[in-house]
């Protein structure tokens, strides 16, 4: 048995190799770099108008309007004192704009331009290499890939972008009572939830499950299940049969199979009988069965490897304090993650902490850490992990 702290810094500990690969700028969101990105050209590269409006050469209130200058237009325009063009919003500024004076204060007749007051230098002109630098590191190396990430590459004119791959996922959920949903099922058997919330909790922070099966509680069935798994997978995830039960194989199996066991049993709750092992460069999570165990173990200790394996500096699940909103008299003998919920800056500890009930985490955004035997008063602040 290892503590929380002892296991989370067992996977971290690990030695990992995230390999490379080259996507294209459209398929590269939530991956991360394998190398440092750097501005090709300054960014902007010209000074362009930041409104629809006037260039304007000198400082005046009148002007003498001697052309028209669109976004896109590639030709060189140079103003004399005293003179104007009408410009738009992107528009390369011509060779001695002093300013851009947005239309709505400036009123035109014929070809003279009135302004209601002076521009100041430099009004309303992006100026060439205000956001970036030629050479300027962009994003480092482990960047993961957002929206605006993405937004920021395409600008910089880069298609391809060398990031780390994301890892192989497979799932093997075991037990006989299990009855996948949208079959009748018997008296004494229940439905398998645990790969549908696994796999949509990968699918939530970017990772894809491969393959998912579903296996009985037989030593050899199981056996043979982890080695073709494993053939495929950088993490096999399986799910029950990993606790001390008459039916539970998974981890004499895993052994079997030539699987090198990091740590078995953390002391928390839930998830006791969590199991993590390295076959090589392929790791194995053994989660115990109780849905909600599953799950929290997935967010607590899967979600930092694959992090590590795709390369992201991500470490986790965000962490942040935040005041209880009620008294909880917490006793139990171990340290927990109570399934939770924030609002308005508050947490609330919900009802239904069984580690079979997942109703309760469904409705949460967060698990709340508790050491072992410490109530907590309103308004005591507490750590929690934000689930996303
Ligand atoms: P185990 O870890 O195999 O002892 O299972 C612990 C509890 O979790 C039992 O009540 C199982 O029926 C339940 N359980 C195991 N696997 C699943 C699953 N894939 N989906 C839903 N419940 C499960
Ligand atoms: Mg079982």
């Amino acid at each position: 048995m290892v503590t929380i702290e002892e296991a989370l810094q067992i996977i971290t500990d690990q030695k990992v190799k995230p390999k490379n690969e080259i996507r294209n700028l459209s398929a590269c969101a939530g991956f991360s770099l394998s190398e440092a990105i750097s501005a090709p050209f300054d960014m902007p590269s010209f000074d362009n108008s930041a409104m629809d409006g006037y260039a304007l050469c000198g400082i005046s209130k009148e002007y003498h309007i001697v052309g028209e200058v669109a976004a896109g237009d590639t030709g060189q325009f140079k103003l004399k004192e005293g003179e104007a063009v009408r410009i738009f919003t992107g528009a390369k500024v011509p060779k001695n704009t002093t300013a851009v004076m947005m239309q709505e204060k400036t009123r035109v007749t014929g070809n003279k331009l009135f302004l209601e007051q002076e521009p100041k230098k430099g009004q309303s002109i992006r100026k060439k290499g205000e956001e970036l630098k030629k050479k300027q590191v962009v994003f480092e190396k482990g960047y993961t890939i957002t929206p605006a990430g993405i937004g920021m590459i395409g600008s910089l004119g880069i298609d391809k972008v060398e990031v780390f791959k994301k890892p192989v996922i497979n799932l093997i959920t075991t037990g006989n009572e299990l009855v996948k949903p949208g079959k009748p099922k018997l008296e004494g058997q229940i439905y398998e939830s645990n790969s549908y919330a696994l796999a949509a909790a990968c699918e939530n922070y970017g990772f894809t499950c491969m393959d998912k099966i579903q296996i009985e509680d037989d030593l050899e069935v199981i056996k043979t299940g982890i080695t073709a798994s494993l053939e495929t997978a950088d993490v096999l995830i399986l799910s029950g049969g990993i606790s001390v039960g008459d039916y539970d194989f998974v981890k004499q199996a895993l052994e079997e199979n030539g699987v090198e066991e990091q740590f078995y049993k953390v002391f928390q709750k839930p998830g006791k009988p969590l199991y993590f092992g390295r076959k090589e460069d392929k790791f194995v999570f053994a989660l115990p069965g109780n849905p909600a165990s599953s799950l929290s173990c997935f967010y607590i200790y899967v979600l930092p490897l694959l992090f590590q394996l795709s390369g992201s500096k991500k470490a986790g699940l965000e962490r942040y304090s935040f005041s209880v909103s009620h008294d909880y008299g917490n006793r139990s003998n171990r340290p927990s993650f109570l399934k939770a919920k924030i609002t308005n800056g508050k947490v609330e500890i919900l009802n239904g902490q069984g580690s079979s009930m997942i109703q309760s985490m469904a409705l949460g955004n967060a698990l709340v850490f508790l050491e072992a035997e410490t109530p907590v008063k309103k308004g005591d602040t507490v750590e929690c992990f934000l689930i996303s």
